[in-house]
């Protein structure tokens, strides 16, 4: 064999997956274009402030809100990949917070009201939620029930033509600001998984009540709040999907949000890995730039290797949902996998970054902060092992 004809690997080749087509690229880079320029020089800000609603008119006016939803509805007609494209995209605002508001937006709240709800709700709130002029919340988690759903205590009883509803729901993001909230309650609490509901809310209705703006580790850029409903009446057609259905709607909503979020944690694990690399090229120590110690190096191979891994879960799996198949045990492992592997990826460029990477002005330490939550929101790791364990029969 010649010298010529020796193969070298292509290290710099880029071959997109297959879930992906130009379109998907040409959306991807606009996408990115618009975070960059308008999003990102805003991330400081926004972490003291709370990102502004604008964010929402804005990306409304994009077409961002509304990417996979029907025409009809002022969507864009894609599919389930261009959400996942503005999932990993969003990553480059530099504000996880800003980030989750309006994945609770497009992949949390409004997908079941497209899924499940009637024409007049997607005219009431579908439509101007995909323009931007509604912000919408999913109210599922409850002081005394987060994992435990079957647990929540927010009762929805009927009356007449209408509905009372009495209860409370905690660390709702958009909760603030939102215009109106889905709301998983109870209406039948002898109906076992049967007597779940969901509603349609407006947030200024009488008896809903917006308490505490909530504290947190990470996420400073999106609001966090407790929400109180007091004798909130709503009529029947509040009512999202089926009476005494509530539960396997909301159990569908999980899967989408938990493949989004699989797919951010990815992009986000990428997003530090990259910059890390650059640190490492650049950063010396006794002669050398860091990165040419092998310790180091074979730090940034584990991470490569944990990446592409995840990345390769989340689209494979990404593929079959879109294609009509219900893969909640792979939806599970995905959002499990990418989860940890965003934290460890975080832990160890702020590793990296030695000193630095505890210091603020880098952006290490809040990209630490903010994936902390992946572990934990949208189902824990815990839960996510029970559905994978219980999904083999045990
Ligand atoms: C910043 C933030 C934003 C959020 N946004 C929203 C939102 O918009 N809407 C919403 O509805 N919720 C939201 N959540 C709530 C989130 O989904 C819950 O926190 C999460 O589901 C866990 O519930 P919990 O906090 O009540 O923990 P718990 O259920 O009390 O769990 C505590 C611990 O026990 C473990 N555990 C529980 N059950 C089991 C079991 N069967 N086996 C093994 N271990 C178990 C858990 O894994 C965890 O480690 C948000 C949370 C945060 C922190």
């Amino acid at each position: 064999m010649a010298a010529t004809d020796v193969l070298k690997p292509d290290h710099a080749a880029n071959r997109r997956h297959f879930i992906f087509n130009d379109e998907h690229e040409q959306l991807r880079e606009s996408i990115r274009a618009f975070v960059l320029k308008e999003l990102r020089p805003h991330a400081e800000e926004w972490e003291e402030s709370t990102f502004p609603d604008w964010v929402f008119q804005r990306m409304g006016e994009l077409g961002l809100l509304g990417l996979s939803y029907p025409e009809q509805y002022g969507g864009q007609g894609g599919d389930y990949y261009c959400n996942l494209v503005l999932g990993e995209e969003i990553v480059h605002s530099n504000c996880g917070g800003l980030a989750m508001g309006i994945a609770v937006h497009t992949d949390m709240a409004t997908p079941p009201i497209h899924a499940f709800g009637t024409e007049e709700q997607k005219q009431a709130y579908l439509v101007p939620a995909i323009r931007g002029e509604k912000i919408s919340c999913l109210g599922i988690t409850e002081p005394d029930a987060g994992s435990d759903v079957s647990a929540i205590k927010t009762r929805a009883v009927r009356d007449g033509d209408e509905w009372v509803i009495n209860g409370s729901k905690t660390y709702i993001t958009n909760g603030h600001r939102a215009d109106f909230i889905v709301l998983v309650t109870k209406t039948d609490p002898d109906a076992g998984y049967d007597g779940f509901t969901l509603f349609i809310v407006d947030m200024d209705a009488p008896g809903v009540i917006r308490e505490k703006k909530l504290q947190k580790l990470g996420m400073h850029a999106s609001d966090t709040a407790l929400l109180a409903f007091q004798d909130v009446r709503v009529p029947d057609s509040a009512v999202l999907g089926e009476v005494g259905k509530g539960f396997y709607h909301i159990m569908w909503e999980l899967q989408g949000e938990r493949l989004i979020g699989a797919a951010g944690a990815t992009a986000s694990a990428q997003a530090v890995f990259d910059k890390t690399l650059q640190y490492a090229t650049e950063r010396q120590a006794f002669g050398r730039p860091i990165g040419k110690f092998q310790v180091i190096r074979h730090k940034f191979a584990e991470m490569a290797t944990k990446i592409e891994s995840s990345r390769q879960l989340t689209y494979t799996t990404a593929w079959r949902f879109a294609n009509g198949e219900y893969p909640v045990r792979e939806i599970s492992m995905a959002k499990l996998y990418a989860s940890r592997i965003a934290c460890e990826v975080a832990d160890e460029c702020l590793q990296i970054h030695g000193g630095a990477g505890y210091m603020k002005e880098y952006g290490i330490e809040r990209v630490w902060r903010d994936l902390r939550l992946n572990r934990i929101g949208a189902g824990t790791d815990e839960i996510m092992l029970d559905v994978i364990g219980r999904s083999y029969g045990l």
